[in-house]
């Protein structure tokens, strides 16, 4: 059944500035590759200074962005953690209709592994004929559909307005590269895990940040057992448990699971019971368009606009 949306609600998500200091997170998509309407594939926000970034950009990147308000054009950069499909197949739709309805005149920044300025060039001859259409026709600028692209590798880092951006190894083989990012503004810091397993790198370079998202597996022992190939699975990700030594390790003011790898009987609150095992902080089970605020301390908003399908 579909809810109404609260419109004063979404109002003030919509409106409420990121203030000087703060670094803003939100997460608009915390699935993984299944479809699920409540949790659109990885994708997360970050505001800090006058920058606007996209991290990964899952299904449904667009619409979480156009329930924030926030128009393709005002998008400063995207960075890609890896190529597995569930992290890119919403960029096609981010970056063809976003370009056609904010009608965006600037290249955009793509950074990404080795192997993205190839699938950018792919991308842009699959779709030659309608990016050749949209500007004869619709007289879109043709510099708004066109990528600036740098491959990272471990320890890059990127400079702006006071924003850095540092791209760290993650273990997620037999994908390889596959970085997680960490964002420093004003003394603030986010670190963002992309998918992983148990990593050191991680732990190196997210040391202390305020903030750590991060991503989950979760399978009861008796699902493994009865499902073959997953197994698989549950072993190029981060468990609970696992990811709980891992905060204790870092020590965030809040640590927030995105791209949840849980299944059947393995629930929210499982996940919580088992990472407090390991870790005794604050942790939070991540939903499509929850927002954290990174000031003086961290704090979470709920997200005001419910995600489509709830
Ligand atoms: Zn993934
Ligand atoms: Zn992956």
């Amino acid at each position: 059944m579909n809810r109404p949306v609260p419109m004063i609600a979404l109002w003030m998500f919509l409106v409420a500035p990121v203030h000087g200091e703060e670094i803003r997170v939100t997460l608009l998509g915390t699935g993984d590759p299944r479809p699920v309407m409540e949790h659109f594939g990885p994708s997360i926000l970050v505001e800090a200074a006058d920058q606007t970034f996209v991290f990964d950009a899952g299904r449904g990147a667009l619409l979480r962005l156009t329930q924030l308000g926030i128009a393709f054009d005002e998008i400063d950069g995207v960075f890609f953690t890896h190529l597995h499909s569930d992290h890119v197949v919403g960029f096609p739709d981010l970056w063809l209709t976003g370009w056609l309805v904010s009608r965006r005149e600037r290249p955009l920044r793509v950074f990404g592994p080795m192997g993205t300025r190839e699938m950018l060039e792919s991308l842009t001859r699959a779709y030659s004929v309608d990016i050749a259409i949209r500007i004869a026709d619709d007289g879109v600028a043709e510099s708004g559909s066109q990528f600036e692209v740098t491959e990272v590798e471990n320890g890059f880092e990127w400079h702006d307005a006071g924003v850095s951006v540092r791209a760290f190894a993650v273990d997620h083989r037999p994908v390889e590269p596959a970085f997680g990012y960490r964002i420093d503004f004003a003394g603030r810091s986010v670190a963002l895990s992309g998918d992983t397993r148990y990593s050191e790198n991680l732990v190196e370079h997210a040391a202390g940040v305020d903030l750590i998202i991060h991503e989950v597996v979760g399978m009861t022992e008796e699902f493994i057992a009865s499902r073959p190939g997953s197994e698989r699975v549950y072993e190029h990700h981060t468990n609970a448990f696992q990811a709980g030594e891992i905060f204790s390790r870092i020590r965030p003011k809040l640590a927030v699971y995105s791209h949840l790898a849980i299944y059947e009987d393995y629930d929210s609150d499982r996940l919580i019971l088992d990472t407090l095992q390991t870790y005794d902080g604050r942790v939070v089970v991540g939903e499509d368009l929850m927002q954290f605020t990174v000031g003086e301390s961290v704090e979470v908003a709920e997200p005001a606009a419910p995600a489509i399908g709830r």
